[in-house]
């Protein structure tokens, strides 16, 4: 993994030191020799992490990191303070800051390259969602995925110790702003994890009668508990532990004895980031619902049948059986809007769509293809069935009048209806469309409110059924 990292110190030497030792591990690096230079650089050079000094004469570490987190535009990119201070205070000053991590001078070679290593690894993943964020917000589909507030209320921590004065004090620490649950029996808590209510679990990888390291390694695989946050607990200065933690995707540690204020503060990064994940996910999948879906009737939009209609037909035709696809044009639609006016042509719209659905079955597909056309796509169906589907079709609309707000209470709509299926012949999903359509025209022109059964496209017979 290569990534671009930011070194920010006052002192020529530090910058050095870091420069070399990150370049020899194949890593891009940038420099700063001061708060007002790193901003710039983050601005305008984008680095995937910022190492970053506390101590500087002006601007200094805290402030740097606060303006960093305090922009959009850069609030997800991880900082690791370097500091000469070992002092609970000052890294609970750095986290609440927004700092994600810190390390000490002079700077332990593991230690750096597990910790930038797992960042970067966290940032790549957050950037492929923002990306699709943006990509969403370019169809025409916005809404921003910025975390409001700091509000923990709704996050569950799972807690996995079985010191059980050390399990205390965390639901202690943390019960004041977020849910806790204690679980001290290892494999009870995966499967307590396993209903995926859990936004963070705090592990203990030292227990007297379980394994830690096989217990993240379990949340991190399981496809219920993988976007959980991680946070272990362990012995002081058990770096060799630590780095298997963090190389199994562990997000974050924090040693033992525990400080109770660095863990409300490790813990409140893990939970931000992980509503702001949610978020982002959450999103993304909102609008790929949208982005497929006609807002007047609920049904599928041409947009997702384009996606879908290749596929479908080229299954048919390797398969052998064959997919039939309906298409249906409104008789004299726009006279409704004329006489009524164009809200109450759009109740006869979402009326048809419900008639529609009424009418096929769950593997069928119906989309508004436009206006006030219809597109529904029948697989593993025969001509026969194909006829039927499209015969009920015809019969749901021209049976009963469509209900309308208008003074008249209700109108006789019907529909024409053009049918293709798939054949022995190689089509695309074009072709088959087309020839729904060029039967629907027929449909049209022989008098409305009938189906037309396209010609096969290998010539075989045509079966011409009159329904109307
Ligand atoms: P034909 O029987 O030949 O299909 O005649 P038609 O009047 O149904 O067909 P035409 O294509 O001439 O008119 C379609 C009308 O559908 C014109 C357009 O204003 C109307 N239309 C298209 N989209 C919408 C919509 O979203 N809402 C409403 N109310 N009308 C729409
Ligand atoms: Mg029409
Ligand atoms: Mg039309």
């Amino acid at each position: 993994m290569t990534a671009r990292v930011l070194v920010v110190d006052d002192i020529q030497l530090n910058v050095k030191v870091l420069e070399a030792k990150l370049s020899a591990e194949y890593f891009e690096v940038i420099t700063a020799l001061n708060g007002e230079e790193a901003i710039a650089a983050v601005n305008e050079q984008h680095p995937d992490i910022v190492l970053l000094d506390v101590m500087m004469p002006g601007m200094d570490g805290f402030e740097v990191c606060e303006r960093i987190r305090a922009n959009p535009n850069t609030t997800h990119i991880p900082i690791v303070m370097v500091t000469a201070l070992s002092e609970a205070a000052e890294r609970v000053r750095g986290l609440e800051a927004g700092a994600d991590d810190f390390l000490t001078k002079p700077v332990d070679d593991t230690a750096l390259f597990t910790r930038v290593r797992t960042l970067v690894r966290l940032k790549t993943m957050m950037d492929e969602l923002r990306l699709r964020e943006e990509t969403s917000t370019q169809l025409g589909v916005s809404g921003a995925a910025a975390v409001d507030g700091e509000d923990f209320s709704n996050s569950k921590v799972l807690v996995v110790d079985d010191d059980s004065s050390d399990s205390k004090l965390i639901e202690e620490a943390l019960s004041s702003y977020c849910g806790v649950t204690v679980e001290p029996d290892a494999e009870k808590a995966v499967e307590l994890a396993h209903s995926g209510e859990f936004d963070l679990a705090v592990v203990s990888l030292i227990q007297r009668d379980a394994d830690g390291l096989r217990l993240c390694s379990q949340l991190r695989s399981a496809e219920e508990t993988r976007q959980m946050s991680l946070l272990a607990l362990a012995p002081k200065e058990d770096n060799a532990l630590l780095v298997r933690a963090l190389d199994l995707g562990v997000n974050d540690y924090l040693a033992k004895p525990i400080d109770r204020n660095e863990l409300r503060a490790r813990v409140r990064t893990q939970l931000r980031r992980k509503i702001y994940q949610d978020k982002l996910r959450r999103n993304y999948q909102d609008r790929m619902v949208m982005a497929v879906t006609d807002s007047l009737t609920g049904l599928h939009n041409r947009r997702y049948l384009e996606s879908h209609l290749d596929t479908a037909v080229s299954r048919a035709t390797e398969g052998g059986k064959p997919a039939a696809i309906l298409m249906l044009d409104i008789d004299h639609f726009k006279a409704v809007n004329d006489t009524y006016g164009h809200p109450i042509g759009d109740e006869v719209l979402v009326e048809c769509a419900k008639r529609i659905q009424i009418c096929v079955r769950g593997v069928d597909l119906a989309v508004r293809y436009g206006g006030e056309e219809f597109v529904v796509i029948v697989p593993d169906t025969t001509l026969d069935i194909a006829q039927i589907v499209a015969e009920r079709l015809r019969a749901s609309f021209a049976g009963q009048p469509f209900p309308v707000s208008a003074d008249v209470g209700e109108l006789p709509v019907t529909i024409s209806i053009g049918v293709a299926i798939t054949g022995a012949a190689r089509e695309t999903g074009e072709d088959l469309l087309r020839r729904a359509d060029e039967a629907l025209y027929e449909a049209k022109r022989t008098g409305r409110n009938r189906i037309v059964m396209a010609e096969p496209a290998d010539g075989v017979a045509p079966q011409i059924p009159n329904s109307a």
